[in-house]
C-alpha cells in the first residue's frame, strides 16, 4: 500500500542516486550507447524534484502523473519516454488501487508497450521484470536487484542504441537496467 508521502519520498530518493551516479551511468551507456544516459536522468529526476515540491494536489496519482510528465518532458533520449511510460501507467493504476506490486506491474507493462521490447533485450526491463515478480512473490529485495544485475550483463542488446554496436554489448551492463536498480533501490530505503 503506497502512500503519496512516501512516493514523493521514493523520487527523491531516486533523484539522489542518480545524481550520485551520474559519471558511471553516462559511463555505462558510452561503452555501448551514446554515453548521455546520466545526465538524461539527473536532467529528469531533477526536473522531477521541482515539480514534485510544487505539487499542490497531494494524491498519489497525482505525484506519479507529475513525475511522468517531468520525465517526459526532461530526460531527452529514449530512457524518457520509457520512464514516462511507467509513471504514467502507474499512475492511471493508482486510480484502482495503492498495492505496490500491482503498480510495479503496470509500471513494467507501460515500458514493455511503449518500447515494444521484452525480457532478454538487454534493457531496463530486464530490470524492472524480476522486480515486479519478486514483489508479486514476496521475495523482493536488495538480492533481487544485484542478481538482475549479474543477468542482464551477458545478454546481447536487441532494442535501443545499445542494439547497433551487436556483439559488442555482451558482457557489459545496461545503464537503463542500472537506473532502474537505483529507482527500486530506492523503493527499498523509503518503502520496504
Ligand atoms: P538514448 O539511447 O536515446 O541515448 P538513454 O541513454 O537515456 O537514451 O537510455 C538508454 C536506455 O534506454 C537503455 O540502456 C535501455 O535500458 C533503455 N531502452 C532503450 N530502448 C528501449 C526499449 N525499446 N525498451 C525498453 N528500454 C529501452
Ligand atoms: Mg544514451
Ligand atoms: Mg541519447
Amino acid at each position: 500500500e503506497l502512500t503519496h508521502e512516501q512516493a514523493q519520498r521514493w523520487l527523491l530518493n531516486f533523484h539522489g542516486k542518480v545524481t550520485d551516479n551520474k559519471a558511471y551511468l553516462s559511463d555505462l551507456d558510452q561503452a555501448i550507447g551514446d554515453g548521455d544516459h546520466g545526465s538524461n536522468m539527473a536532467r529528469g529526476t531533477e526536473a522531477v524534484k521541482e515539480k514534485l515540491a510544487s505539487v499542490t494536489d497531494e494524491s498519489l496519482e497525482a505525484v506519479l502523473k507529475q513525475t511522468a510528465m517531468a520525465l517526459i518532458s526532461k530526460v531527452g533520449g529514449a530512457s524518457g519516454p520509457l520512464y514516462g511510460s511507467a509513471f504514467m501507467a502507474m499512475a492511471k493504476k493508482a486510480k484502482e488501487t495503492r498495492d505496490l506490486s500491482v503498480l510495479i506491474e503496470a509500471g513494467l507493462e507501460g515500458i514493455k508497450h511503449r518500447g515494444k521490447a521484452d525480457v532478454g533485450d538487454k534493457t531496463m526491463i530486464d530490470m524492472w521484470q524480476p522486480v515486479a515478480t519478486a514483489l508479486k512473490e514476496g521475495t523482493f529485495s536488495q538480492a533481487t536487484i544485484d542478481q538482475a544485475l549479474l543477468d542482464v550483463k551477458p545478454l546481447k542488446a536487441k532494442k535501443g542504441r545499445a542494439s547497433y554496436v551487436g556483439d559488442r554489448s555482451i558482457g557489459a551492463l545496461d545503464p537503463g537496467a542500472v537506473s532502474s536498480g537505483y529507482l527500486f533501490e530506492a523503493l527499498i530505503e523509503e518503502v520496504i
